[in-house]
């Protein structure tokens, strides 16, 4: 019985001495098996990447386990001799399956197991638990289905059509590029992958549809992860709103879709650094853009030199500024404070207000769609790199709003 896990060795001995572990988990290799010559000794051998020959546990001197936590996937067993703690981490079923034999084993109820004696045991290179996996025709998708140790995984030009359902399943993926295939939608369920950061999508047919489903966008747990998203060359005509909800995001890849405007709620992605909007329509960008603290902006490409109709200039007093709705002060307050909201605290028509809230060219929140006006700014006294066709002028036209009278006249 082989278990592929994640352990970490802690030796009580220096925990005494006040000697810290390293606290890091190796990739691991558990075998429970038997002594050669006898009917009732049993060890657990644990090899590890720094330790492929193996170290040695007798079974008999396990002194305790501890598995409170193995529906997630974690559990420990506690050796009196040598006083070493394996904590290990692995997935839930392989784990229970383990556990379940280990206690067989110490109860000596071991009549219906069959274990191999321990010297047939090895790690052999197959064992080694698979994290990168690289798919580049349908005939190399593993028989078995994918291993649910992957940490990434590279399915490209295979003209799939359906998202695969079984990726849902792969919870230490990382790195998932689906690039050069012909997938429509992604489920919602997506949005609870728990470690991607990277996703690359690019010339995929995710904007054929009119109405794109991005609920897998909202879901908090991909958004407190992912770090690069590449939507590039999937005709798309819009980006959802609430796209800036992913807060880790650094990189964002946009090129050759049909984006005439981006969201106005783009300034509240406060990680972004790389942003890529070549071959769309754009005329104007949101003026939140400018609080970004982009280190790279290519615009090559667009349509930002057309005309555009002007809006009405807005003939606001100060007043309207000034006096708001209740709804619309407050909000700015816990927009600008940052306060925690969700659906479970306030009615989620607020939350959808607050989430769509535009920015000022100060910063501060606007949560009034009336007023805005078209402005030209010098993109590089903002930006580090700004990449745009050369023949074109310096300036970029930005759809402006404004939190005051004195912003306004700015
Ligand atoms: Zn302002």
């Amino acid at each position: 019985m082989k278990l592929q896990c994640q352990v970490e060795v802690i030796n009580r001995l220096h925990s005494s001495l006040n000697i810290r572990s390293n606290g890091k988990y190796l990739k691991s290799t558990l075998a429970l098996g038997k002594e050669p010559k006898s009917d009732v000794e049993y060890f657990i051998l644990h090899f590890s990447s720094t330790n492929k020959s193996g170290t040695k546990y007798r079974a008999k001197c396990i002194k305790q386990v501890f598995v409170k936590c193995i529906n997630e996937g974690k559990a420990t067993i506690r050796f009196e001799e040598p006083p070493h703690d394996l904590c290990i981490k692995s997935e839930v079923i392989q784990l229970k399956c383990f556990m379940r034999i280990l206690r067989s084993v110490l109860t000596g109820d071991t009549k219906n197991l069959n274990l191999a004696p321990l010297s047939s045991l090895s790690v052999t290179h197959k064992d080694a638990a698979p994290t990168k996996l690289v798919i580049r025709d349908r005939s190399e998708f593993p028989v078995k289905g994918l291993p649910r140790t992957l940490e990434s995984l590279y399915i490209n030009g295979l003209n799939l059509c359906n998202f695969r359902r079984e990726i849902l399943l792969l919870k230490n993926l990382v790195i998932l590029d689906l690039s050069n295939n012909a997938i429509e939608k992604l489920p919602p369920e997506f949005g609870r992958m728990p470690n991607l950061c990277e996703l690359y999508l690019s010339n995929n047919q995710l904007g054929v549809k009119d109405v794109v489903d991005w609920r897998w966008l909202l879901n908090t747990q991909i958004s407190q992860k992912l770090k690069l998203l590449d939507i590039s060359g999937n005709q798309l005509k819009y980006l959802p709103k609430p796209i800036w909800k992913l807060q880790k995001l650094v990189t964002l890849k946009l090129d050759n879709n049909l984006l005439e405007k981006l969201p106005t709620t783009l300034g509240r992605m406060s990680s972004l650094r790389h942003l890529t909007m070549t071959q769309n329509r754009l005329t104007t960008l949101p003026c939140g853009l400018l609080q970004c603290r982009l280190e790279y902006i290519d615009l090559s490409e667009n349509q930002l030199d057309a005309q555009e109709t002007t809006p009405e200039p807005c003939k606001s007093t100060p007043w309207e500024f000034y006096i708001g709705s209740l709804v619309d002060i407050t909000s700015k307050v816990v927009l600008k404070n940052k306060f925690y909201y969700a659906p479970n605290i306030i009615p989620w028509t607020l939350v959808e207000f607050l989430d769509n809230a535009n920015m000022c060219v100060c910063g501060a929140p606007v949560v009034n769609n009336r007023f805005y006006m078209n402005k030209e700014f010098q993109l590089r006294d903002y930006f580090h790199v700004v990449v745009f066709n050369s023949n074109r002028k310096s300036t970029v036209t930005f759809q402006c709003y404004f939190c005051s009278h004195k912003c306004l006249n700015r």
